[in-house]
């Protein structure tokens, strides 16, 4: 039974970038409208029951249909069944956007640099806001730091700079980050709160963190998000309360 919450969208398309990662495309309704950076709860059916789990957005607000970008957890309720996912397939979409990881969220500070620190899926809402001009628009500065574990889970890296290459222009001062946690040979391979307390991120972007210029976003792994907001808040950064101040973040679990 198809709950009035839900429209069925088809897969049309599916990208498995490691074992454990891997991203879909889905028909778009037309009443479906989202602000980059929002996610929607999407379903799948499991022995009859509608399973649903949030889902950040990939895709740009101007898109025609609607990317994701999954891991797969072993046993996972959900990502155990969606990693056999094939095009043509079934996929609930509820049928509003949620989520408040957008840029409308910024009064104070002004927009002048802004930072996008993702580890694993949580690039999913970056790609959607790199994907909108108002955001080249907005910002002198874009520096997108993207955490892994293993090199090979380094997805969308040639995505990052056809983005680059469409949005930015030569002066935009857009910084690509890669930071990869289990291979010491990597330029950068500690955790991003240690890279802030350290000052090699800051080093490696060719820029600081200011309290009055910076808007510092962060998605994906919570013990991440934690560290890293505690790791800002010594440098004099605050977290976002309506409408003012530095920091927002979203937690994936
Ligand atoms: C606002 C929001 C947006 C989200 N967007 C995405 C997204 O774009 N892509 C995505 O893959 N997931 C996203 N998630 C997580 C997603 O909702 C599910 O948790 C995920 O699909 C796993 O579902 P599951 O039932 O298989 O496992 P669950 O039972 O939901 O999770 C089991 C465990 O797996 C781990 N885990 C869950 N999600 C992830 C993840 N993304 N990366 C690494 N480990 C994880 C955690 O340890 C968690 O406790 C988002 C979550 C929230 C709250």
């Amino acid at each position: 039974m198809t709950s009035e919450k839900f429209t069925i969208e088809k897969v049309l398309s599916v990208h498995r970038w490691a074992e454990n990662l891997f991203s879909f495309k889905i028909t778009r309704p037309n009443h479906f409208k989202f602000t980059a950076g929002q996610f929607a709860r999407i379903g799948i059916k499991v022995n009859d029951e509608l399973v649903v789990r949030a889902y950040s957005l990939v895709s740009s607000p101007y898109d025609e249909t609607l990317e994701f970008f999954s891991i797969v957890v072993p046993n996972g309720a959900f990502t155990s069944h969606l990693q056999h996912l094939k095009i043509e397939d079934e996929i609930y979409l509820e049928k509003i956007p949620y989520g408040f990881l957008t840029l409308a969220r910024y009064q104070e500070p002004i927009p002048q640099d802004l930072w996008l620190l993702a580890t694993g899926t949580g690039l999913a809402p970056f790609l959607s806001m790199l994907q909108d001009f108002d955001t080249w628009k907005n910002y002198k500065n874009i520096f997108l730091v993207y955490s892994v574990r293993t090199l090979n889970e380094l997805a969308y890296v040639n995505e990052i700079e056809q983005i680059r290459q469409t949005f930015g222009e030569d002066d935009t001062g857009f910084k690509f980050i890669s930071v990869v946690t289990r291979d010491p040979s990597a330029m950068l391979h500690q955790r991003l709160p240690v890279l802030i307390e350290n000052g090699n991120l800051e080093q490696a972007v060719g820029y600081q963190f200011n309290p009055q210029t910076s808007h510092i976003m962060l998605c994906g792994n919570p013990q991440m998000v934690e560290d890293t907001k505690e790791a800002l808040k010594q440098r004099g950064l605050t977290m976002n309360r309506r409408g003012v101040g530095n920091i927002a973040v979203e937690n994936y679990w």
